[in-house]
């Protein structure tokens, strides 16, 4: 069962080897989803569809959830360990798109120049004042959040010559990941950075972190970037930080209701550089393919072999 998208040479290629019910709207039409999965082994999805209790109650044949992405905010994994079920990410499939995004954010925020095409077009010839930035060589990038991607990003960033300063509270102090990075606390990487880049997954630890108190603590005229998850970032807060000039932009991918809710909307409107994008931080040509690939032959190898035997060594 697809109740998402998925391009055809993907289903194509699950098609090949077991039965497909493709429908890429369902995810929306609970009572259609829950009579379609009745009978299905696996389902193969993305963000939208919810994995909770009552889903799980109407798909009593389900061996495996494929999940083309790695968030699992949408999947309730209490559930899913009662049910037996188990649940297959794309791990790493994109990571570095995600962390070239956060690249191409840091200069889109900080430089201000890659959207004056409307003025040049009208005439103008705006080269004077001071909207033309800053330079991130010797700045400091901090990242919340020391996992797959805040790595990536690290990498990337030093590169440029930027200082970097992680908080991860769960990676062990003495994961070798560290060696190339300042380790700090939540408070001290919000005080020390210039630009803050968010990469922890959504969950009660996480959810609204970046609050009013975590604005008041960023330096004056610095820079948020959110790959993360919506619910990260409490939306009030930051717009408050916006509008007072305390935050000099921010770069959002994500949000707590997607597509943007009226409200959202709205608290969005009218903002001086805030950039935002519809979740695409990590697509590109080749991270659909890894992602895709990676989900369904990790749900395929499931369905192949009996209960309790463990995965493909190649997986
Ligand atoms: P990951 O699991 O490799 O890393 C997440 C890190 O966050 C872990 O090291 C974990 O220890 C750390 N962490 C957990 N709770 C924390 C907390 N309270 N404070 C600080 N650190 C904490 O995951 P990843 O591959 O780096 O992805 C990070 C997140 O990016 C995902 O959970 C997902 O929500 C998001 N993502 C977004 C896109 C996109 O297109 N925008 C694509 C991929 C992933």
């Amino acid at each position: 069962m697809v109740p998402e998208f998925l391009a055809d040479p993907h289903v194509a290629a699950l098609r090949r080897r077991v039965d497909v019910v493709y429908d890429p709207d369902l995810h929306s039409d609970l009572g259609g989803l829950f009579d379609a999965i009745a009978e299905a082994s696996a389902v193969v999805i993305r963000n939208r569809t919810q994995v909770n209790a009552g889903f799980l109650a109407a798909a009593p044949k389900l061996v495996a959830v494929g999940r083309l992405g790695v968030g699992l905010d949408n999947v309730d994994l209490n559930a899913i360990a009662k049910a037996n079920v188990e649940v297959f990410v794309a791990r790493n499939a994109n990571t570095v798109p995600v962390a070239e995004y956060v690249i191409g954010a840091v200069f889109a925020l900080t430089r201000r120049v890659f959207s004056m095409k409307d003025a040049l077009l009208a005439g103008s010839w705006p080269r004077q004042g001071s909207a033309f930035g800053q330079e991130m060589d010797g700045k400091t990038l901090g990242l919340i959040g020391f996992g797959a991607i805040g790595r990536a990003v690290a990498g990337r960033a030093q590169g440029l010559g930027m200082h970097i300063v992680a908080n991860d509270p769960i990676l062990d102090a003495g994961d070798p990941a560290w060696e190339s990075v300042d380790r700090a606390d939540f408070a001290s990487v919000l005080e020390r950075s210039d630009v803050v880049s968010l990469h922890v997954p959504l969950g009660p630890s996480t959810r609204h972190l970046m609050d009013a108190d975590a604005f008041d603590r960023m330096r004056q005229g610095a820079f948020l970037i959110n790959t993360a998850r919506g619910a990260v970032v409490d939306d009030h807060a930051l717009v408050a930080a916006l509008r007072s000039g305390k935050l000099a932009g921010a770069a959002l991918d994500v949000f707590a209701e997607e597509p943007l809710d009226p409200g959202l909307r709205e608290l969005f409107s009218g903002i001086d550089n805030l950039i935002i994008t519809p979740h695409i931080a990590g697509n590109t040509v080749e991270s659909a393919e890894r992602v895709a690939m990676t989900t369904i032959d990790a749900v395929l190898d499931r369905l192949s072999r009996p209960d309790g035997e463990p995965p493909s060594p190649d997986l």
